[in-house]
């Protein structure tokens, strides 16, 4: 048995839910990554025993890399349908994939796309006024949280952008009364409340279905409207709540909206996106107010950014043929699944399996403990950035690329490597 000590490793950035943490710690023993300090989240995603992981296969059979790399080149040559999903990689993985798209032709699309749409589909019409992490940290005065609470997909979120004052030196830089947060649409779970204790928290409580509505009326008190005005369609104690929201953001030195697109509901989400956005474009007349929209699990965002440089189009595009279609409609991984031979699955931060697909085969570029519906016709374990190897993610909002910090050598390659060994071995068949 070996007495030798664990490694510890500190500071380490995390590349998970999009947030961009940077103060993990993790022991690691030769392969075993135990966590030391991280979210929930971060913790299972990170904790890794001290067995071999999976090896390449190719129709179930264990095969070398550079065989499994040959059958994926070879479905890809014959596929003239091609879908890639998932998506889930750095920035060097999704060049590799961008590059095999480009070679063999395929749709592009991320697993944690939905969200980002929603947004974009404001951002281009109208465009909108975002802040940072940082601004929202150290300057946002008052917060208001649209829909429900975010910690469950983004754990450290009130921690992270909202802490209380200190006098440490470790809080906010420029809030010394510090500010008011306001949850409107659902209440702050527990946790939450628990994080947020000592700070002016609001809650605002609005019925399912109602939030698109909320948000018309907050814009219409922000543009200076009354409750008279609004002919009594918001008479009552949630009327006279978003009369106080309005106050508050317009007496603001810097408001900030924030919410999570992915999970608002598809009927009005478009709407809560569009009426959010016009609420800070009214305010800016007189102070200083942003939108601070959530998401970006698994490098979303760095999967935008690689598309958008890469082709000049955003996720769900088809590229090939020397050309670049981007139609969301056709090329969001359910549609296109509906029309395509081949599907080419990526998921190297979580074991998430590819979505179902009967129509041709399935080449998963995935995490080694990926459970399978129906064994893939290839299947190349690959490591998790942050874990496996070093790497790049985009943070939510855009401004920061977190470099990441390889853990451990288990033998895996990276997405970058298994997209490049397909690529060659396409060239030489
Ligand atoms: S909140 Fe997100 S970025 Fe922060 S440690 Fe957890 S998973 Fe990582």
């Amino acid at each position: 048995m070996s007495t030798q000590a664990p490694r510890i490793v500190s500071d380490l950035a995390c590349g998970f839910c999009g947030l961009g943490c940077d103060d993990l710690e993790v022991a690691v023993m030769f392969r075993e990554v135990r966590p030391r300090r991280a979210c929930p989240e971060a913790a299972r995603l990170l904790r890794r025993g001290p067995g071999q992981p999976a090896a390449p296969r190719v129709g179930g059979r264990e095969v070398p890399l550079v065989e499994a790399a040959s059958a994926a080149a070879a479905h890809l040559k014959a596929s003239r349908a091609a879908a890639f999903s998932g998506l889930g990689a750095d920035v060097a993985g999704l060049r590799g994939l961008a590059d095999l798209a480009v070679s063999f032709g395929a749709s592009l699309d991320h697993a944690a796309s939905e969200g980002l749409f929603r947004n974009l589909d404001t951002l281009q019409r109208v465009g909108w006024v975002a802040c940072t992490l940082a601004e929202l940290r150290n300057r946002c005065d008052v917060l208001v949280v649209v829909g429900a609470d975010p910690t469950g997909l983004y754990s450290r979120f009130f921690e992270r952008a909202v802490p209380a004052p200190r006098t440490d030196g470790t809080g906010p830089l420029f809030l010394p009364q510090g500010r008011t947060i306001v949850f409107l649409g659902h209440g702050p779970e527990a946790a939450t409340r628990n994080l947020l204790a000592g700070q002016d928290v609001r809650e605002v409580p609005v019925p399912d279905g109602l939030l698109a509505e909320a948000l018309a009326a907050l814009g219409a008190f922000v543009a200076g409207r009354s409750l008279a005005d609004l002919g009594g369609a918001f008479a009552g104690a949630l009327g006279e709540a978003l009369q106080e929201v309005a106050g508050l953001l317009k007496a603001a030195r810097y408001g900030v909206l924030t919410w999570n697109a992915a999970t608002l509901q598809s009927g009005e989400a478009g709407l809560v996106v569009g009426r959010a956005a016009d609420i800070v474009a009214t305010l800016n007349a007189t102070t200083r107010a942003a939108v601070f929209p959530l998401g970006g699990r698994d490098n979303g965002l760095g999967a935008h950014q690689v598309m958008l440089w890469r082709f000049g189009y955003p996720l769900r595009t088809l590229v090939g043929g020397g050309e670049a279609r981007h139609a969301p409609g056709l090329y969001a991984t359910a549609a296109a699944l509906k029309d395509a031979d081949l599907l080419l699955h990526t998921s190297a931060f979580r074991p998430d399996p590819p979505p179902a697909f009967d129509r041709g085969p399935v080449i998963a570029l995935a995490h080694p403990e990926t459970e399978f519906a129906r064994e893939p016709e290839v299947f190349i374990p690959v490591g998790t950035p942050g874990v496996d190897h070093g790497g790049q993610v985009f943070r939510m909002d855009g401004v920061v690329c977190l470099p990441l910090e390889g853990l451990r050598d288990a033998g895996l390659a990276s997405v970058a490597q298994a997209a490049a060994a397909i690529l060659q071995a396409g060239r030489a068949a």
